[in-house]
């Protein structure tokens, strides 16, 4: 008997969950597993339906010739030339009682009912208030936030079907949003309300290469930290002038490992400390919303207290200067313990808790994607505590180790310019960072990635390592610069951090709270999923502002340290990559999830990062 009754590519009736209507749409693949299909619709939704939500087309037309009741939206105009598409109606000419039709008539009410909520553009405005403005040749729903807006569930409180099928499902008129008006012309409100539950299923698109290109991830991204911080050593840094390699038995020292787990675990402390708010992150595929602490802008506190503890009992913080490359090592093989410790509790985890990402089935590109969406210890966010603390704190503080080696290597009373507008442009960043903590629950690591060993080293090794490159390189290289040389660094990195954050803020903003007062002059695009896409503001000047704002930060970071290598400008150029990449990725998924108004938004703001350019 065969597992599955419709193919790929076939093209068949997909009924929109929480109605009774019937779209076409076309299957693009099946999981065994959960036993769902994935289809797409006409405007590019995608969503996982049962099997017994789907029909094949053909026993659909046989049905609509039978039919004699209309179909929702039909009903309400000709009765006689009308054609269901909900199953279950009674045969043509069998005769109704008083009570079946009583019966037909409630049916009828609350499938007009339903109807009108599919068709309920989710965010309405008053008729006088409509942006609604003509865009190449379609009406655009581009709507204005309006704030006196009121919740629609209250003007529909008699409806409590309504209600009930609002609280489940965001719909969007896919048909007919003439009707819409017609039926809720009098006026448009604004709601929030929960996505469409989707039941995660497998990953069937490999990002990274697939199972080749990860593999070769997890050997290529620690051999280019350890490549770098052997080049940054060296007099001569030059790309062709290709470093020794060091003896096995130096690049490891059990001290030197102690004293990364007690920076680890001191986090871990921090982190665990009843200060700061908690707060909740966006709703889970099962609806479900976890609880934050926030209170990394606290941890940095009690560590630059314990540090400047540290100094004042004369300890000698460029310890980790001196023995860098074996902090590295230790830093690895930590994250490659915690990543297969993620990748084996993961076998275990709930379907609904692997990351839409990386639930592939193959086992490296698992474990290198992340299995698990948001792996925890009772509540210990392991993913949420690796991704600001141990690893961001910790380059602060290696970069002070840099600033004081500097100091006492070439006997300087005062760090060099450079130096101090390194350290203060990245110090700036990691305390922004952990000042706006709860930005970080909206973003991609946090929403789409697991945990494995992309995020374990990306934030344990990566980070603090390599992005402090250019503190390293300043203590090896001394570069010279002038006072409006250094201003004119310090403008750029000013100009950079404005776009990043308030383009970050922005979107942080209008996730949260898509009411608040403060964004009343930005205008946006409905989606299907309830959630608009702003095209007014940061996110109308390119499709990812706050990418821009990094970039030119990156370079501010680097400029410091003078034209003499291409080293120290590592970081700019692996950034644009990155950032050009992880653009990509987004689209992608933009893409699935908002379907034609994705296409719209990019019609209307049609540069992804840099305007005019790309
Ligand atoms: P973003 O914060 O850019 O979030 C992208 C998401 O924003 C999309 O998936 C979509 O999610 C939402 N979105 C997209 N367009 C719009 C729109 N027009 N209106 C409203 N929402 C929109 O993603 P990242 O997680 O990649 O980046 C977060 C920050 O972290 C950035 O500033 C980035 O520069 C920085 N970063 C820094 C790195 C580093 O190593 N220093 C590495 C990676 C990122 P949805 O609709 O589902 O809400």
């Amino acid at each position: 008997m065969p597992s599955r009754k419709f193919a790929d590519g076939e093209v068949v009736m997909g009924r929109w969950p929480g109605s009774v209507l019937y779209y076409e749409v076309q299957v693009t693949s099946y999981d065994d597993v959960a036993h769902l299909y994935t289809v797409k619709y006409k405007d590019g939704t995608e969503l996982a339906l049962k099997e017994s939500d789907i029909r094949s087309q053909s026993s659909f037309k046989h049905r609509k010739s039978q039919s004699s009741s209309s179909s929702p939206s039909r009903r309400s105009s000709s009765r006689s030339r009308s054609r269901s598409r909900s199953p279950g109606r009674p045969a043509k000419g069998r005769r109704r009682s008083a009570s079946q039709s009583r019966e037909q008539k409630d049916d009828k009410k609350k499938t007009i009912q339903e109807t009108s909520l599919a068709l309920v553009v989710l965010v309405l405005l008053k008729p006088s208030e409509n942006n609604t403005k003509r865009y190449n040749g379609e009406p655009e729903s581009t709507e204005k936030n309006d704030t006196s807006c009121i919740p629609l569930e209250q003007k529909l409180k008699p409806d409590l079907e309504i209600k009930h099928v609002l609280e489940q499902y965001s719909l969007r008129s896919r048909k007919d949003d003439k009707k819409t008006e017609e039926l809720f012309s009098e006026k448009k409100t604004f709601v929030a309300v929960k996505p469409i539950e989707k039941v995660p299923s497998k990953t069937k698109e490999l990002e990274f290469g697939g199972r080749i290109g990860t593999f070769m991830l997890i050997f290529l991204l620690p051999a280019t930290v350890f490549y770098l911080l052997l080049m940054c050593k060296q007099d001569d840094p030059s790309l062709l002038n290709f470093p020794s390699l060091p003896a096995l038995e130096s690049l490891w020292e059990w001290r030197v490992f102690g004293v990364f787990l007690l920076w680890f675990f001191l986090q871990a402390v921090f982190y665990l400390l009843p200060i700061g708010k908690v707060v909740e992150g966006l709703p889970l595929s099962n609806g479900r919303k976890l609880q934050y602490r926030i209170n990394g802008f606290y941890a940095f506190i009690l560590t630059a207290a314990a540090i400047g503890v540290l100094l004042y009992f004369q300890f000698e913080l460029h310890y980790l200067y001196d023995h860098f490359m074996q902090f590295a090592v230790s830093a690895a093989a930590f994250s490659l313990a915690l990543s297969i410790y993620l990748y084996v509790r993961s076998l275990k985890a709930p379907e609904e808790e692997l990351a839409p990402g990386g639930n592939s089935g193959y086992f490296i590109y698992d474990f290198f994607t992340g299995h698990e969406l948001n792996p925890r210890i009772g509540s210990f966010d392991l993913k949420y505590f690796c991704e600001l603390r141990p690893g961001l704190i910790g380059w602060v503080v290696i970069n002070l180790a840099m600033l004081l080696a500097e100091m006492k290597i070439h006997n300087l009373s005062m760090p060099s310019l450079s130096m101090i507008l390194v350290n203060s442009f990245q110090l700036l960043y990691v305390v922004d960072a952990l000042w706006n903590e709860e930005a970080i629950l909206t973003t991609m690591d946090i929403t789409h990635d697991g945990f494995g060993f992309m995020l374990a080293f990306g934030d344990l090794v990566w980070v603090p390592f390599v992005y402090s490159l250019q503190a390293l390189y300043l203590v090896g290289h001394p570069t010279t610069i002038t006072w409006p040389v250094a201003a004119a660094i310090t403008v750029l990195n000013c100009v950079g951090y404005y776009i990043f954050r308030s383009a970050n803020s922005q979107k942080n903003n209008f996730r949260r709270n898509p009411a608040d007062p403060k964004l009343a002059n930005l205008k946006f695009i409905p989606t299907a999923t309830g959630k608009g896409l702003l095209v007014t503001g940061w996110w109308g000047f390119v499709r990812h502002p706050n990418y821009l704002g990094d970039i030119i930060m990156a370079l501010a970071w680097s400029l410091p340290c003078g034209f003499n290598h291409i080293l120290p400008y590592f970081y700019v150029i692996y950034f644009i990559c990155l950032l050009v990449h992880r653009e990509a990725r987004d689209e992608h998924h933009c893409k699935q999830k908002y379907g034609l108004a994705w296409e719209r938004y990019c019609q209307r703001v049609p540069y992804r990062i840099f305007p005019y350019i790309y």
